[in-house]
């Protein structure tokens, strides 16, 4: 997997698990990306570093202000795509979730801006979550 992409995995991950009013710990990480504790606790120290995730010992793991800008950002070009392609292009709704988990990682702003602009309403994505309002 590609450096970036490892972690806004990270921080999606992350993020949703708090949306979930789960307490996120290094043994959760593992569990739901099937990698292991030390993988994570590496992975962590880098996010640390790059001040998108607060950890203390004892306790959960939490997103710096950045890490949940950071995270609404891959999650709103996710479900944006998801809008896109059931909208514009007539895909099926349970097709389009694993073309989203590419597509949220391009770092292209005036493609999410495009495809923003190609849709009739971009306030909730084909599961009918709401898409965070970001703007690329
Ligand atoms: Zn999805």
């Amino acid at each position: 997997m590609k450096k970036t992409k490892e972690k806004e995995h990270y921080v999606k991950l992350i993020f949703k698990l708090q949306e979930q009013q789960m307490s996120v710990s290094v043994s959760t990480l593992s569990q739901k990306l099937g990698v292991s504790k030390s993988s994570v606790t590496n992975m962590l120290k880098k996010l640390v570093q790059m001040e998108l995730v607060d950890t203390a010992p004892y306790q959960p793991i939490a997103l710096t202000e950045a890490g949940v800008a950071m995270a609404k950002e891959v999650v709103a070009k996710h479900r944006l795509i998801e809008a896109f392609l059931v909208e514009v292009m007539g895909f099926s709704i349970d097709a389009v979730h694993p073309i989203a988990e590419e597509v949220e990682h391009i770092d292209s702003p005036i493609f999410f801006r495009r495809v923003k602009e190609m849709l009739k309403q971009d306030q909730t994505d084909p599961h009918g979550s709401s898409i965070p309002e970001i703007d690329f």
